[in-house]
């Protein structure tokens, strides 16, 4: 594996790629590198032939205020994870925007609700580092987990506006064994922060029980789900169509649950599909 700090060398070495005929797969994230991060890494391997993890921590993603200056971090711990997973290049840029950087991609309509109405200007964020990243890869094939539904849903849209030759595939959400959502946050929290975690996934749980036992009105699953929570704060429960995540009143088909909220200082995510 080959580790590389200059994103001119590696826009240099992907050009041979390109040029040989190889296929370039992608999995962005910001690092401390857990289970739900290597599943994405499987899930592209054998769909390319040159894989490339990214690890950036990208400060235009988070508000004021934010855990910007406390990320956790662990370059040694990500090395070792990304070369078990067969991972061919680990970018690993200092920085990745020219001095005097000045623009943002938006993408409207997917970004107004849910954690956009939680964190303004979060999803600018990401589609800005998100543009650069695949301007400067020009991947075939990038892969995001579901774990970050809302932004799944958005970046396929922005790539399907700006780099309509990506294809951008959504991996399953992974859990741990007790159910919590698998998050780099989750380090934040302490023992009893970590129970309360649990919550969010029991919540879930409860509402797609709800489901099956015949329950098609969303108000009742988000009372069901608003019984079940234990955290400090909530940013939303909604029940929304999986593609628009416009919600829905009633679940006449595929929806999808969707909560965060905080514990502690720690803020979570986490969703489900309900229904057939
Ligand atoms: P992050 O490092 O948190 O920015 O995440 C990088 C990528 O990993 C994003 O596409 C996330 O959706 C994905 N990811 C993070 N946690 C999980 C998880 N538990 N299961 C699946 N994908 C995940």
């Amino acid at each position: 594996m080959l580790t590389i700090a200059d994103p001119a060398e590696l826009a240099a070495r992907l050009r041979l790629e390109r040029a040989r005929g190889r296929r370039v797969g992608f999995v962005p994230t910001m690092g401390f590198l857990h289970e739900g991060h290597a599943s994405l890494m499987r899930l592209a391997r054998p769909r390319c032939d040159v894989l490339v993890v990214s690890v950036f921590v990208n400060p235009l993603q988070f508000g004021p205020g934010e855990d910007l200056d406390r990320y956790p971090r662990d370059p040694e711990g990500d090395t070792s994870l990304c070369a078990a997973a067969g991972v061919d290049i680990l970018f690993m840029p200092p920085s990745l925007y020219a001095p005097g950087h000045a623009t943002t991609v938006a993408v409207a309509g997917l970004t107004t609700g849910l954690c956009g109405a939680a964190r303004p200007g979060h999803f600018d964020g990401v589609t800005t580092v998100v543009a650069r990243l695949f301007g400067l890869l020009l991947p075939d094939l990038a892969v995001f987990g579901e774990k970050d539904y809302q932004q799944l849903a958005v970046v396929r849209r922005m790539a399907a506006d700006l780099y309509p030759t990506v294809e951008v595939v959504g991996g399953p959400l992974i859990r741990d064994a007790d159910g919590l959502a698998l998050s780099s946050r989750n380090a934040y929290l302490s023992p009893e922060e970590r129970l309360r975690a649990l919550s969010l996934s029991a919540a879930l749980r409860a509402m797609q029980a709800e489901v099956q036992r015949g329950e098609r009105r969303a108000l009742a699953l988000v009372e069901v789900g608003r019984g079940i929570l234990q955290v400090d704060s909530l940013d939303y429960l909604e029940v929304v169509d999986p593609d628009s995540l416009v919600p829905v009143e009633r679940l006449d088909g595929r929806a999808r649950a969707l909560v965060a909220g905080r514990v502690g200082r720690t803020r979570l995510i986490d969703n489900l599909l309900l229904g057939a």
